[in-house]
């Protein structure tokens, strides 16, 4: 039976963090074992809202990959490529602009949301208003037909069907129309107990050395009622039991949970405990970033292969595209 045929990206954010680990990377580490899987770096998007400071977009790029790829993609059951080495995108971007509604962009919600965060950058470009585009063209142009999201990017992908319906209207039915693929994620919270996020400095890279990681747990905010180690804690409250959830063993936390709950454990044992089960979990990755870091051509090479299957299919679809619009 055909495979399902997936597409996801990521900004080139650089190194990225345990709960982009924990959500995002393991899900697609998952998908890769049952689906086509196409993950890509889409560098043309980071363009849309840094287009000014491009200086680090390519050690993002490699930082970013060597961490997928430590974490477990594998090259041999997924493409693994960046956006910008498969020109075919900017050609479909183009042909799709010529049939979306300028009404359908200034709609989505994202752009208005970041129109108004973003309000000390001049974002008020064509790039950015047309991002949707370029997000539907990554999609399209592999015929994915499962996207993974979170609820939030709905609206995306809402419009890349109404453009392939367009299309498929307008000249012949050349496209599929995606479905959203929900999954559970794992949440992470970062150290201060937000949502774990580079700009609000609460993060554990995965990158990070048994040192920092020691460190970032020591720092963690816990029940603020538990001061002594025979308070009664709240570990439903406490952001070091959101980490023990993801990291540790059911039973195990089950164990805590009692154990902090009739006051029979403190927050700075606890807490050194949650550091070395991190610092375990985090090893073999750890290893595998080093080999990654130490041998540069293989992050090379798996982006160039990458690259190599993605032209194929992307040029495929594009032919489609040009002979169903006669040019
Ligand atoms: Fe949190 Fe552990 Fe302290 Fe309980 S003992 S409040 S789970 S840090």
């Amino acid at each position: 039976m055909k495979k399902h045929v997936i597409m996801s990206g990521m900004r080139p954010t650089g190194r990225l963090h345990m709960g982009n680990m924990m959500g995002a990377l393991t899900n697609w580490v998952k998908l890769q074992d049952d689906y086509d899987c196409y993950f890509v770096v889409v560098d043309w998007h980071a363009l849309t809202t840094e287009y000014s400071s491009t200086e680090e977009i390519k050690e993002n790029i490699r930082q970013m990959v060597i961490d997928w790829v430590s974490v477990g993609l594998d090259p041999e059951k997924c493409n693994i490529f960046v956006q910008s080495n498969v020109k075919q995108h900017a050609e479909l971007h183009l042909l799709f602009s010529m049939i979306t509604p300028l009404s359908w962009l200034e709609r989505c919600p994202t752009y208005k949301e970041q129109l108004k965060q973003l309000e000390n950058k001049e974002i008020n470009t064509y790039g950015f208003l047309g991002y949707p585009v370029l997000m539907a063209t990554d999609i399209l142009i592999y015929k994915a037909d499962r996207v993974p999201v979170g609820k939030d990017q709905q609206p995306h992908i809402e419009l890349t069907r109404e453009i392939a319906r367009r299309f498929n209207y307008l000249y012949k039915p050349v496209f599929p129309e995606p479905e959203a693929l929900y999954t559970e994620f794992m949440v992470l919270p970062g150290i201060d107990g937000r949502k774990m996020s580079k700009s609000y400095d609460n993060h554990i890279e995965i990158s990070a050395s048994p040192k920092t990681i020691m460190e970032k747990v020591r720092m963690m905010i816990t029940d603020p009622a538990k001061i002594r180690k025979n308070d009664p804690g709240h570990p439903e409250i406490c952001n070091v039991f959101a980490f023990y959830k993801v990291f540790d063993q059911k039973d195990n936390v089950a164990e805590l949970k009692e154990i902090c709950e009739k006051g029979l454990i403190g927050c700075v044992e606890c807490k050194k405990k949650l550091a070395s089960i991190i610092i375990d979990k985090m090893e073999p990755i750890h290893q595998k970033r080093h080999e990654l870091e130490q041998n540069p051509s293989i992050i090379d090479n798996i982006l160039d292969i990458g690259a190599k299957r993605a032209r194929i299919v992307a040029e495929r679809t594009l032919e489609e595209a040009r002979e169903a619009m006669k040019i």
